[in-house]
């Protein structure tokens, strides 16, 4: 799912957002492991003061994994429960039932205090668009429900999904919206492929990428494509387009083909497991 963001777009998710926190004391916040710091919107911290944290490294199959184990650190060093996941295959899920105990553990031992037994834990996912929050909620909610079946009628109104004993979950995601304000960051996630592709220019977005591939993960290019990575960024583009015979009529080589199997293949991770954002070393 791709979502062109405009202000009212935003600040409907962010009324909504609001809203909903006001019903939970647990966010489980999904960011891309690929790109943990731009798939984020510092807002929530604001947001969600008073809450506990649960930062969820998702999609983490795709990123480099020496790279997970650093953002991993980074986050918790900031105050933050965190487990990596692969939301789509369901890897990390156990785990996550006793962080969220442990991230909780404060409220549930003030509610003990009060003499309050057993109130479940409420939590909510929240990210920006296509960090998969979607595929997380089934894929945690169907394994740790899998005895209750479908639920009829979604209707309006909130819903909540009882996950054990201890924790409801919002069956609706909140929606955080991207900083698009720095370059950086929108470049960041049309690599990841969370920002609409016609409305960039792929072909300066490939040469980007075939850079920052040259530099941080050497080798990567040679071995699908066999190119050479001594040549500048655009003779890399080149040598991907002949290995893949992108041409278009006569023998004049179609650039934007060639991007766009560059970028299919980075973001089904045929060219291995990569990260765009490197964790600031401590
Ligand atoms: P949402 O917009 O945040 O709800 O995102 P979705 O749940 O719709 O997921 C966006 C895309 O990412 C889909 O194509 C998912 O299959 C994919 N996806 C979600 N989680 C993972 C994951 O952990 N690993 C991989 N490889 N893909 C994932």
């Amino acid at each position: 799912m791709n979502v062109q963001w405009y202000p009212g777009h935003m600040t409907k998710a962010k009324r909504q957002m609001q809203e909903d926190l006001k019903l939970i004391d647990l966010i489980i916040e999904l960011v891309d492991a690929r790109v943990p710091l731009s798939s984020r919107n510092p807002d929530i911290d604001r947001l969600g003061q008073n809450k506990s944290r649960l930062i969820l490294l998702n999609k983490a199959d795709l990123a480099d994994e020496r790279q997970n184990e650093a953002w991993k650190e980074y986050f918790q060093g900031k105050g933050f429960h965190v487990v990596k996941v692969d939301s789509r295959n369901g890897a990390g899920m156990k785990n996550i039932q006793n962080v969220i105990q442990e991230a909780c553990k404060e409220k549930i031992e003030r509610d003990r205090k009060r003499g309050i037994k057993n109130r479940p834990v409420r939590a909510m996912v929240a990210g920006i668009p296509n960090v998969g929050k979607s595929t997380f909620i089934n894929s945690f909610a169907g394994k740790a429900c899998a005895k209750t079946g479908n639920r009829p009628g979604v209707t309006k109104g909130k819903q909540w999904i009882r996950l054990n004993k201890n924790v409801e979950l919002l069956d609706t995601p909140g929606i955080l919206w991207p900083k698009f304000e720095d370059q950086e960051v929108g470049i960041r996630l049309a690599f990841v492929g969370s920002i609409k592709d016609d409305i960039l220019n792929m072909e300066e977005l490939a040469l980007t990428l075939i850079g920052y591939l040259k530099e941080k993960y050497p080798g990567v290019l040679n071995a699908r494509y066999e190119v050479s990575e001594e040549e500048e960024n655009l003779g890399v583009l080149e040598g991907i387009a002949r290995a893949r015979g992108c041409l278009k009529k006569g023998e004049e080589l179609d650039y934007a083909k060639a991007s766009g199997i560059l970028f299919d293949d980075f973001r089904s991770g045929k060219l291995g497991r990569i990260t765009l954002e490197w964790a600031p070393a401590e």
